[in-house]
């Protein structure tokens, strides 16, 4: 403990002020008078602030987030918005996607299932081990229903 002591209290000599120990008269007046000049027009005037520090992040769904455009040809993604149950495209209360891209990734999956490159009633056999983007079991939102 006392060398705990010892080493916080070191530190502190370094800030005194040897100049004004030599000649305290002279040090302190030039002090004085530069506190009262530069104090009031400089460091007490208030700061312009370029941006808001306290600024939200602005939220993006993951697709924006990543600058995906979802297509018809990459299966693999799409197959991701499908549940491996029934084959249906995940509403938006669960894949937590913008009303644009949530309606860019139902017409790209409609429009894969249309070629033959996506299975209608269930998720592609070969994607069922895909990392999960998602719970489906917990919502991010409630159902409006
Ligand atoms: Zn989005």
């Amino acid at each position: 403990m006392i060398c705990g002591i010892r080493s916080s209290i070191r530190p502190a000599r370094s800030y005194v002020n040897k100049g004004a120990l030599a000649s305290p008269a002279v040090a302190n007046s030039a002090a004085l008078y530069k506190h009262y000049t530069t104090n009031v027009d400089n460091n007490d005037s208030p700061v312009a602030l370029k941006e808001n520090p306290f600024a939200k992040e602005k939220v993006q769904c993951i697709l924006c987030k990543h600058g995906i455009n979802p297509d018809y040809k990459n299966v693999q993604l799409l197959s991701q918005f499908q549940s491996p149950y029934t084959g249906r495209v995940y509403g938006r209360n669960i894949t937590g996607l913008c009303k644009n891209r949530h309606e860019q990734v139902e017409r790209e999956i409609i429009k894969a299932q249309n070629a033959g490159f996506m299975p209608t009633y269930h998720k592609a056999v070969e994607f069922l081990n895909d990392p999960k983007l998602f719970d489906p079991e917990k919502a991010i939102r409630p159902h409006k229903y």
